[in-house]
Parts: structure tokens; sequence; C-alpha cells
């Protein structure tokens, strides 16, 4: 097929075809050495990512420590890899180990906010290998090309997060029968690209098929996070610990002082080996961080504190219609009653907050001459109205 323009010139429909792909590769290749930082006065300092870190996150010290450091020292290391000299610096990929809903993910996406780089999550759990049915793990990289709106220099400074790593471990049973049932095979599949290799996807992501054009996607710089609850890893910890202590009769005292996220801190590579991730794996996440399960003043400094607080955003919401909200503090002491009683940590918060708001967010709108709104526990509790003045 011909088009002409308005002066005379005509362009063939394959010519166009050609100029695209031009248009396509070269856009690709722009920028594509180009660091997220050029100089070492450019990276944010370990205290700047945790600062930045602690107005999303609340608690959670030692994590938030071991992450800033670890990215900190990541994009150092990108900087410098090109220096020829004898020391080698390793990628620091992190896992996160901690129950669920304690802000493992929200740890990863702040950072990626805070680092304006590219973020995309993906679920180990939905993850096979090639040829199985389900999501290949290269998948995960068009995401992340996706979120950098195919900037192919971008995704490849960018942070990928894996939740539910846990739950490919080689142990985990799997009613699936389409799937390699072990998972080994997502993990090695995983570890490939968590090492650095050049990936070759399908921009819009699916199954490869021949004709598809592929972008390749560098992975050695792209950090990886990954997360888990690691149930009942503890008592494999507790386990390995009675063994290597024993004879110590310090053991009791140290052992029964040592709980929870205090003993997930004591974590070793060889009880995720137990747990069931293959050594390589292991090997490639040299920093690991737990976070601890969140206490009520967690949860009362969750749901008032972070920049995006749900208090915060409902008072913005009910400002909007010119009423002003008061929710009582026995209201909010309620409010984490159910929460917990769910049981998913801040992120049942959500939930039990909305369960309380729905209502009257829906009579909100409506109301004329009220100026103010007031939750007390009773509208929690028994679901009393609001007091409205
Ligand atoms: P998980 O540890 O399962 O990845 P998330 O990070 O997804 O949990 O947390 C779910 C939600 O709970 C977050 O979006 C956030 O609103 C809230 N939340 C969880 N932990 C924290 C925390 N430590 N500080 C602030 N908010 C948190």
């Amino acid at each position: 097929m011909l088009i002409a323009s308005p002066t005379g010139a005509n362009i063939c429909s394959r010519c166009i075809d050609q100029a695209q792909e031009i248009v396509n590769e070269e856009s690709l290749n722009t920028h594509k050495d180009q660091a997220v930082f050029n100089t070492l006065a450019e990276i944010p300092k370990p205290t700047e990512i945790k600062a930045h870190l602690d107005t999303y996150v609340i608690g959670q010290e030692q994590a938030k420590r071991a992450v800033s450091v670890a990215v900190y020292n990541h994009y150092k290391r990108i900087m410098v890899q090109d220096d020829v000299d004898d020391v080698d610096l390793e990628k620091s990929n992190i896992l996160l180990m901690g129950p669920t809903g304690t802000g493992k993910t929200l740890l990863a996406r702040a950072l990626a906010k805070f680092l304006d780089v590219p973020f995309a999550i993906a679920d180990a759990t939905v993850l096979t290998e090639a040829g199985y049915v389900g999501e290949d793990v290269e998948n995960i990289l068009v995401r992340l090309l996706q979120s950098a709106d195919y900037d192919v220099a971008a995704t490849e400074g960018g942070i990928i997060y894996v939740d539910e790593i846990d739950k490919i471990s080689r142990r985990s049973a799997n009613a699936s029968i389409t799937r390699d049932v072990s998972g080994e095979g997502v993990q090695q599949a995983l570890l490939k690209i968590l090492e650095g290799t050049v990936a070759q996807v399908p921009p819009k992501g699916g199954r490869k098929h021949p004709e598809q054009p592929l972008v390749s996607i560098n992975t050695k710089n792209i950090l990886f996070i990954v997360g888990g609850a690691f149930e009942g890893i503890n008592d494999i910890i507790a386990r390995r610990r009675k063994k290597t202590l024993l004879g110590f009769s310090k053991y009791d005292e140290e052992e029964s002082s040592l709980k929870g996220a205090e003993l997930l801190q004591v974590v070793e590579p060889e009880d995720l080996l137990q747990y069931g991730l293959i050594p390589e794996l292991i090997g490639r996440l040299p920093v690991i961080a737990a976070l601890e399960e969140l206490t009520r003043e967690a949860l009362l400094a969750i749901l008032l504190e972070p920049r995006n607080a749900l208090v915060k955003q409902y008072r913005k919401m009910f400002d909007l219609e010119h009423v002003e909200l008061v929710i009582e503090e026995a209201a909010l002491e309620a409010i984490i009653d159910t929460a917990q009683k769910y049981g998913t940590g801040a992120r049942a918060l959500r939930r039990a907050m909305e369960k309380v708001m729905q209502d009257i967010m829906f009579e909100l709108p409506g109301w004329d001459k009220i100026k103010k709104c007031i939750i007390t526990a009773d509208v929690v509790t028994k679901g009393s109205q609001a007091k409205l003045s």
C-alpha cells in the first residue's frame, strides 16, 4: 500500500514498517549504558534512605537499616563495576522474612519510589518454569519493563519484589499437577535472573512464540528483594541452635529469651536450606532482614502516622466535603481489636476501618449543615450512629 503526502511524496507500507523497526531499535539502544546514579554523591546515603522509609514504614528498624545499606551498596557497585581492579563487588539482593502484613512489600515499594526507579511485584507462587502452565519467570521482567514505560535502560536499574518466596521451597506440597511440583525449577529459573543474565522477553508478556520480536534485558543491575513469611522456620532455627549450643548450659537462658523476630534475626543459610531453598539461591541473597509482628502501638501508629496513613486519608476525604472527621482514641483501639482478629497484620486495618466507615461515607455527600463527625468506640463495636454536629 502506498501512502501519499499532500506534497506528492509517497511511502509504502513496507518502508513504514522498516522505519518503525529502526525507531524502536534506536529508542531501545539510546542511553543503554546510563546508570541510575553516576557519581557517588548522587546516591542517597543509607541514613537518607532510612529517613525516607521512616515516613512510610512504622517500626521494623533492623529491616530498614539493612535495606538502606544494601541499596546504597547496590548502586555503588553498579557505579564502579567497570573499574578494572581485582575486587569484585557482589550484588546484594535482599531477603525479607516476616509474617504477612508487616511491611515487606511496603518497604520495597517505598524504596523504589524514593529512588525513582521502576518497580514491579511478582508472586512466586504463580511462577513456573518455562514450559509449564503458569507464568514464566521472565514475565517478571516484562512487568518491570512496562513499569519503566518500555525504557530498557531504566528497567535494567529497577527493583523487583518477589513475594512468597517461601512457598516455592522444595518441601512445600503443591496440589497442582500441571506445574513443577517441587518448586525447585522455579527457584532455578529465578536464580538465573537474580544472578544476572540477558533475558529475551516478549514486550507484551505472555508466552514467547517464534515470530514475536523480543527485547533483551540484562538483569545484572536489577535489585531483587524477595520476601516470605517462612512459617515454621523458627523451629528449624531453634533446633539448629539447640544442637550447636548443646553442652553449654548457656543454651537455655539464651534460647528462651529469643522468640519471633529475634529468632529470625539469627537465621543462618543452613536454616533456609533446611526450609527448602536451593543453596545457589541462598547464596545470591546475601542480605537477610527480619520483620517483626506488629504490636498494638505499631498498629496505632500505622493508622495515624505514615504519609498515607488511613486516618489521614479519611480526614482528607471528609475535608473535601467540608466536614471535620474526629476518630476517638477508643474507636481506634476498637478498630485495632477488629484488625487483630483478622490476623493479617496491618493489612487488616484497612478492612476493619472500611467496615466502620462505609455507611458513613455513603451518607457523607448528602450532609448539608453538618460540620463535624465524631466516631466513638460504640460506632465500631456496636454499629451505633456517629455523632454529628
Ligand atoms: P507484607 O509484609 O505481607 O508484604 P505489606 O507490606 O503488603 O505486607 O503490608 C500491607 C499493608 O499494611 C501496607 O500496604 C501498609 O498499608 C500496611 N503496613 C504493613 N506494615 C506496615 C508498617 N510497618 N508500617 C506502615 N504500614 C504498614
